[in-house]
């Protein structure tokens, strides 16, 4: 026997329910993009490796340890994209969009890939939908960026979601609070691990982000005591426009996002399966007004999220989502070579009257494909046997009452639509 294959370790194939949320997610973010003046963009999957190491920084776990990266024949260094943010600015500045009316706002729906070690609910491909803001900002887009994924999790199902939000300052006051904090980690060096001993010197942030060295940022120097006038009261304006939608949220002073290019508000969504789980971190963001000129253009004010579909679907389950039952209205049974030949061509008349029909084709026998046709509920049965065939008729079949008839068959389109119209 030839040997079976799996699919790549941490990659993950979406089919059956699991796949019923994904596409329910897709269209509420796409609702709700509409809504609030959101753009769809697709990117490649590849991008030049310096988009990455640029902008979500050199020191980071994404690229030090988990971005696919390969040459391609004619040497280019590439990567599979870890993340959106940074493809989303670098298609914004190599389109000229800042020419546009200004803030030019994005979503998107795609999967990202990350060589992480693979686990419960951490994938190798896992898909993430995010909405960009890009060109203007200020706290009222920040506080709305977060309402929209609010939105979207209450309208998903889940309960009790909220965020935890931090403000880590602008260039300046951050640099004041690195220097203290790097005085802080040179009196505890020996509590870091190995790769912060290493990082903690050109950028003393990334320790506050390390899922290792946990004990020793309580005591560690807060971000909130550095930064300046103008960096409080934007912070204090998001914080006040949150409560004014009704957005619960939580101070979180340590929460630093992990990628270099954040600035000023930043933020990260949690939300529980059930009410009694400890919540899960579903997706995150932030303003980025540094991001553009990491790419070689001008600084540009920015805010944008980024939120795990899988998670996203986990919490749906949990919170016990529910697909509004959906039952074809019609189902098609046939029997014998000549039945088979009238029900696809009955089929297609159906669907071209703009009729929901459904099949089991693949069956042969007619038990098997009347129980299918009670198992999803269709009121109409159609039925076209070997005797139905040859005198060109075929049995309606009311599924309620179990009453049939039989009629000819360039009638059966007039009969479905006057019973679907009575049924209404
Ligand atoms: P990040 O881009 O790291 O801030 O992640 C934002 C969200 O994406 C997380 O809260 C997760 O929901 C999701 N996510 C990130 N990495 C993975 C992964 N490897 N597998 C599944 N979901 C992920």
């Amino acid at each position: 026997m030839p040997k079976k294959f799996q699919s790549v370790s941490g990659m993950h194939d979406i089919f059956g329910l699991q796949y019923e949320y994904f596409e329910k997610i897709r269209e509420v973010v796409k609702e709700n993009a509409k809504i609030y003046g959101f753009e769809g963009i697709e990117t490649p999957v590849l991008e030049n490796i310096d988009v990455f190491v640029r902008s979500v920084g050199e020191l980071t776990d994404i690229v030090e340890k988990e971005m696919y990266t390969f040459k391609t024949k004619g040497g280019d260094s590439v990567a599979l994209r870890p993340e959106g943010t940074a493809s989303v600015m670098r298609s914004y500045i190599e389109h000229g969009m800042y020419t546009r009316p200004q803030p030019v706002k994005f979503f998107y729906f795609k999967p990202f890939f990350r060589y992480e070690r693979p686990q419960a609910g951490r994938y190798r491909q896992f898909w993430q939908f995010g909405f960009e803001t890009i060109g203007k900002g200020g706290p009222l887009v920040d506080a709305q960026i977060i309402t929209i994924v609010y939105n979207i999790f209450k309208e998903l199902g889940i309960k009790g979601a909220f965020v935890q939000i931090n403000s880590m300052g602008d260039d300046k006051c951050r640099d004041e609070f690195k220097a203290e904090l790097r005085k802080y980690f040179r009196k505890n060096t020996s509590s870091l691990c190995a790769d912060c001993k290493r990082r903690m010197k050109k950028n003393p942030l990334r320790v506050l982000d390390c899922k290792k060295c946990i004990k020793i940022k309580e005591g560690a120097p807060q971000i909130v005591d550095y930064i300046c006038k103008n960096c409080r009261d934007e912070f204090k304006m998001v914080l006040e426009f949150l409560e004014e939608v009704g957005v619960p949220y939580d101070l979180n002073p340590f929460l630093i996002r992990g990628l270099d290019y954040y600035t000023g508000t930043v933020f990260e969504f949690f939300a529980s399966q059930k009410e009694e789980d400890t919540p899960l971190a579903v997706g995150g963001g932030g303003r980025y007004d540094g991001l553009s000129a990491l790419l070689g253009d001008e600084e540009r004010p920015a805010t944008g999220v980024a939120v795990g579909v899988e998670r996203t679907a986990l919490l749906m389950k949990g919170n016990g989502f529910s697909f509004k039952e959906e039952k074809p209205p019609v189902f098609i049974a046939q029997l014998g070579d000549l039945g088979k030949k009238k029900c696809i061509k009955l089929f297609e008349d159906l669907k071209k009257a703009k009729i929901p029909v459904a099949e089991a084709f693949g069956q042969d026998s007619l038990k098997s494909q009347l129980s299918r046709a009670s198992k999803l509920k269709s009121p109409i049965t159609i039925i076209i046997g070997k005797e139905e065939a040859a005198e060109n008729r075929a049995i309606i079949r009311d599924m309620d009452s179990g009453e049939q008839d039989k009629i000819k068959l360039e009638e059966v389109l007039k009969e479905v639509k006057k019973r679907l119209k009575k049924l209404k």
